[in-house]
C-alpha cells in the first residue's frame, strides 16, 4: 500500500473507506515504537523492501534521531537473518546465504 509520502511499503495500513481515515505503520507498531506519517517521508523500509524480498530477514526498526534535538525523527533500521543466524549489515543486498553475491571475474592473460 502506498505510504502518505507516495511509496508503496508493505507495512503500511491505511482504511478510508466510507469517511475512514485510519493509517498504520505494521512495522513500528508491531516493535512498540510509535508512528506518525512524517517518517515515512525519509524511512529506508520501502526501498529495502524493493530491493530484497528475502523471508528470512527481519527488520528491526528503531524511531530515533541521527544527531540528538538537531534532526527530525527518523526512523532507523539494522536487519537480521534468521537462516544464517547473523546480522545482515546491508539489508538492501541481504547476507549472501540463499542467493549469492555476484561472482568475481577473473582476467586471465
Ligand atoms: S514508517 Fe517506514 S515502514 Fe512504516 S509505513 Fe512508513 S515507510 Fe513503511
Amino acid at each position: 500500500m502506498k505510504t502518505p509520502a507516495g511509496r508503496e511499503c508493505p507495512h503500511f495500513y491505511g482504511d478510508y473507506y466510507r469517511g475512514r481515515n485510519v493509517e498504520e505503520c505494521r512495522l513500528l507498531e508491531a516493535q512498540g515504537q510509535s508512528w506518525s506519517r512524517d517518517l515515512c517521508s525519509s524511512c529506508p523500509v520501502p526501498d529495502i523492501a524493493r530491493a530484497n524480498s528475502c523471508a528470512h530477514m527481519k527488520l528491526k526498526v528503531k524511531v530515533g534521531r541521527p544527531i540528538a534535538a538537531i534532526f527530525q525523527r527518523r526512523v532507523q533500521v539494522s536487519a537480521f537473518c534468521e537462516k544464517s543466524k547473523r546480522d545482515v549489515s546491508e539489508p538492501e543486498v541481504g547476507c549472501g546465504e540463499c542467493h549469492a553475491l555476484p561472482f568475481k571475474f577473473e582476467v586471465k592473460e
